[in-house]
């Protein structure tokens, strides 16, 4: 006879029905994943009890990759291979990454994608791979821990990140084997972690200094129910820029030249330990082995350090400021002021916060751990977890999204700071009679001219019957989801023509990209180069071809019997090679064509000239 398994009211029959669900903060300097037991969140340790992974990923010559502490420690002997920042590379363009990061020693490879790729190693990787390395050990940790595979994970991202990076991340996550429960911005995470939900109500403000990224939310809180009304930051400031600023104090000290990277790699090293110890104390003692035997030793004390990153805390001041105004709040009417962020250890940073704010900030939580927290708790609920609606959270779009109308210039279709998710329409009509179709290009930012803004998609919406100037309707929707992924689609309203897309930003990842990126950590770099090499010598046989047909089409007539011959050979011996797999072969073809041509090259310019002579100018030909 079966047994039936009885339970008390309210229990849970069977533990393991839970859902595995964790939270991952992935910062620009370290990473950590958490999750519910028993009611509260906790972070999950690695093996030997640390919390904190550094977010660093080493690529070995023989195809090892490290994570973490081991990467650290390579991070000076090997700063090439070793990827410290990818948070700050994600999503972003190769000229974006240039203009905004000049020290970075990565060796960037240009493989002709908008996807940057660095080489590193025996390899080439882009920072969604980096990234995915990161999360791959965090999931790994977390199913060591909880005991099984993971049903999701809530990963958070800057308030201020945009599309093309939010995208990046969750295909960083993808890559990682993770289900996205959802992205969730960073300060609403911490909020959550402090139980503001569960308080009186008011307006909160997280203050989030990390290592790489600053970021300001204010928040409302009403019935248990957040919303954030407005977010400002600076996706490139953080205690790294504070490190930068006392590496270069320290090599001022007795004029020292720092050129080699290792050196420069060694100097920050110690710059981070002065910084982090002087949170605590008035005054270090600094000990900088440079290599090569030279050894600097020096002291630095708290007044100095605040002198130095004393403009950089003002900049974040600023930013609250902003955030402020578009929240259209007084400061008197903050409630809470929330620290976050390892930076926010610093004395100084506290003391201005608060300041600024009029009140003293909220520090009772490791500000390491608060977002990965939080972001633990929501992933509990989004699994299911936990019974009725406990928390409903609504994030906003950071930026404005439009589109393009005539002459450069943007319509904005959904503002920055509009609560998520949301779904907008506009009219717009078409300008020239009899126009069938009509091109909409998806941009993002604040600016006025659509090349001051950033492009995210471009569109064609086909096949509108002919029509008056000005008589088609075309409906444009956006549509953004809790994640902050847009979607648009485009209806004319007359005859129901209708196309629609996802948005892929500009910098984002195909799929087709991603299984090749998957592929690609099996094949090999030399292969990967080979291919390089016949592809740029195919299109530089394109090219030539191109341009030759065209000349022969133009000017054909100038050759004689012999010379035709000779260029229709070399050309047919090219056409062949093409179609090949020997570069080499293909840039010999392309040589020898060109030499069956110089001839036809004298002919024509001595027709162009003689045409010039006969009273026209060469350009009408
Ligand atoms: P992120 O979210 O960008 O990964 P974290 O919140 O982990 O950043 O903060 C990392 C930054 O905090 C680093 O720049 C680190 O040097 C700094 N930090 C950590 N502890 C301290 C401390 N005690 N005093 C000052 N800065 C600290
Ligand atoms: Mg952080």
């Amino acid at each position: 006879m079966a047994l039936l398994q009885i339970s008390e009211p309210g229990q849970t029959p069977k533990p393991h029905a839970r859902r595995l669900a964790v939270g991952i903060d992935l910062g620009t300097t370290h990473s950590l994943v958490a999750a519910v037991r028993d009611g509260a969140p906790w972070v999950i340790p690695d093996a030997e009890g640390r919390r904190l992974l550094p977010s660093i990923v080493r690529y070995g010559m023989d195809g090892n990759t490290e994570v973490g502490v081991n990467a650290r420690a390579a991070a000076i002997s090997d700063p090439v291979n070793t990827i410290i920042s990818a948070k700050r590379l994600i999503g972003r363009g190769v000229e974006d990454i240039r203009e905004r990061y000049q020290h970075l020693p990565y060796d960037f490879a240009d493989n002709g994608s908008m996807v940057p790729v660095m080489r590193a190693g025996n390899r080439t990787v882009n920072a969604v791979e980096v990234s995915a390395e990161i999360l791959r050990v965090l999931r790994k940790r977390a199913e060591a821990a909880l005991g099984g595979e993971l049903y999701g994970a809530v990963i958070t991202v800057p308030a201020y990140f945009d599309d093309a990076q939010r995208q990046a991340t969750k295909d960083a996550a993808r890559l990682a084997g993770l289900n996205v429960l959802r992205l969730l911005n960073e300060p609403t995470a911490a909020a959550v972690a402090y139980g503001l939900d569960r308080g009186a109500g008011g307006h909160i403000a997280v203050y989030d200094l990390g290592g790489g990224t600053f970021d300001i939310s204010i928040l409302s809180l009403e019935r248990g129910v957040f919303q954030v009304l407005a977010t400002a930051g600076d996706t490139a400031l953080g205690g790294d820029d504070f490190d930068g600023l006392i590496a270069d104090w320290i090599s001022r000290q007795d004029g020292m030249e720092v050129k080699d990277r290792s050196a420069r790699r060694a100097l920050i090293e110690a710059a981070i330990d002065a910084k982090e110890r002087l949170s605590t104390e008035m005054a270090v003692e600094l000990n900088v082995d440079l290599g090569a035997g030279k050894i600097w030793k020096g002291n630095l004390d708290r007044r100095t350090l605040e002198e130095l990153v004393k403009p950089l805390i003002d900049r974040t001041l600023k930013i609250c400021q902003r955030a402020l105004r578009d929240s259209g709040l007084e400061k008197a009417e903050i409630d809470e002021v929330v620290m976050v962020g390892g930076s926010t250890r610093i004395p100084l940073v506290r003391e201005k916060a608060g300041r600024l704010f009029g009140r003293a900030v909220l520090t009772d939580i490791d500000p390491d751990q608060v977002v990965a927290l939080g972001a633990a708790v929501q992933a509990d609920v989004l699994a299911g977890n936990k019974t009725a609606d406990e928390m409903l959270l609504l994030d906003v779009t950071p930026l404005s999204l439009g589109i393009e109308t005539m002459g450069g210039l943007v319509e904005k279709i959904i503002p920055r700071n509009s609560a998520l998710p949301i779904s907008r329409a506009q009219e717009f009509t078409t300008f020239k009679d009899g126009q069938t179709a009509m091109a909409i290009h998806v941009v993002q930012g604040e600016r006025e001219m659509v090349s001051a803004c950033r492009s995210l998609a471009r569109f064609e919406l086909r096949n509108i019957p002919p029509m008056l100037a000005g008589a088609a309707r075309i409906r444009v929707t956006f549509q953004v989801d809790a994640d902050g992924l847009l979607s648009v689609a485009a209806e004319e309203l007359t005859t129901g023509v209708a196309t629609s897309v996802q948005v892929k930003p500009s910098f984002g990842l195909s799929d087709a990209e991603i299984s090749d990126m998957l592929e690609a950590s099996v094949r090999n770099a030399a292969a990967d180069q080979a291919d390089r090499r016949l592809q740029e010598q195919k299109v530089a046989a394109e090219r030539v071809l191109t341009a030759l047909d065209t000349a022969l089409r133009q000017d054909g007539a100038l050759l004689d019997q012999q010379e035709r011959v000779a260029i229709d050979e070399a050309r047919a011996i090219l056409l062949a090679a093409k179609e090949g797999a020997d570069p080499a072969a293909i840039r010999q073809a392309v040589k020898s064509l060109e030499a069956a041509s110089e001839s036809f090259v004298m002919h024509r310019m001595n027709a162009g000239i003689r045409r010039a002579v006969a009273g026209h100018r060469i350009d009408e030909y």
